[in-house]
């Protein structure tokens, strides 16, 4: 009896304990290990399962998925980081904590960010964020993490004036977010970068007033991509001869609107758009009316318009295009 089918059906059903075990000494089949550690009935045949798995990819699965303390066993054995960061993302009910030991030997900071954004346990999302120093993923999780208070944890920790100044120019939309990084931000060289290029009016709005060096000024009002900060500067610039060459430089600091965009630097104003149906020829915005229906998605912008039903309770089904959905897509249930 060598081929590992039967192997692993011995392990799980054979009528002694020790012809269970004797069948598990004999698997070498990394797979087959993993589906006898998942589900044979005797924990001592589990754990002589995990104690012959090498492979990270079926420990993982176990360390997830198996019993407790065979989980626990196989966490043990798992020394690959992404390895670990998959235990910590996916904790489950009753697993005895595995999902802690898992996080505990975390320190690749990429890893962390996943575990930071994605692990469906408040409570390790929370830890994740106070383990990671590096500041560069710390701004990516202040950017991006979907819980607001996790994106709140780590633009606190946040401390190097760049790190603080990338926030702005990667367009963190949470407004929280960006004032707790302007009220840390105080370099002025980082300000008027921010000043000059944030895509954001009211974050170069923000940025201004916090500039107080005429020469700095001077750079904004020359250098500026964006008229409002041209103008902002100019406001405050005192000599009044600078003031006549800036202005020789740049013809005009304020916007030349062209309907909704400016000509000069091309930022957009939520008015005077030129509609073409549901979006905006000129600046692209879009508009909850007047979509182009093909089926269920509009053939302009990314709107969808799906007509669900539910065979049954946990799946969700268009009754016009056939896509299926798990979780509740209308939120009512
Ligand atoms: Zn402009
Ligand atoms: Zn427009
Ligand atoms: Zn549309
Ligand atoms: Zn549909």
């Amino acid at each position: 009896m060598t081929d590992q089918n039967e192997l692993v059906d011995a392990a799980k059903n054979a009528l002694t304990i020790s012809d269970r075990l004797r069948a598990v000494e004999r698997l070498t089949d990394q797979n087959a290990l993993a589906e006898v550690a998942i589900y044979a009935k005797d924990d001592s045949v589990c754990k002589e399962a995990v104690y012959r798995l090498t492979d990270q990819n079926a420990l993982t699965k176990i360390a997830i998925h198996a019993g407790y303390d065979v989980n626990r066993e196989a966490v043990k054995r798992l020394t690959d980081q992404n390895a670990l960061a998959k235990v910590a993302i996916h904790p489950r009910y009753h697993n005895g904590g595995v999902h802690w030991e898992a996080f505990e030997r975390l320190t690749d900071q990429n890893e962390l960010v996943d575990v930071a954004m994605h692990s469906t346990n408040d409570h390790v999302r929370s830890e994740a964020v106070e383990k990671l120093t590096d500041q560069n993923a710390l701004v990516k999780v202040a950017i991006h993490a979907p819980d607001h208070s996790v994106r709140w944890k780590a633009v606190e920790r946040l401390t190097d004036q760049n790190a603080l100044a990338k926030v702005f120019m990667h367009d963190a939309t949470d407004y929280t977010v960006r004032c707790i990084a302007m009220k840390k931000l105080t370099d002025q060289n980082e300000l008027v970068d921010v000043a000059k290029n944030a895509r954001s009016k009211y974050v170069r709005r923000d940025a201004m007033k916090k500039i107080t060096g005429q020469s700095l000024l001077i750079e904004v009002a020359k250098y500026a991509n964006y008229c409002d900060a041209c103008e902002e500067a100019m406001k405050k610039i005192t000599d009044k001869h600078l003031l006549d060459d800036i202005a020789k430089m740049n013809s005009n600091s304020s916007h030349d609107w062209d309907g909704c965009q400016c000509r000069r630097c091309g930022e957009t104003r939520s008015e005077f758009h030129d509609w073409d149906g549901c979006k905006c020829r000129r600046c692209g915005e879009t508009r909850n009316e007047q979509h182009d229906w093909d089926g269920c998605y509009c053939k302009r912008c990314d709107k969808d318009r799906h007509d669900w039903d539910w065979p049954n309770t946990w799946l969700a089904v268009c009754q016009r295009c056939g896509r299926e959905e798990e979780d509740d897509p209308t939120g009512y249930r």
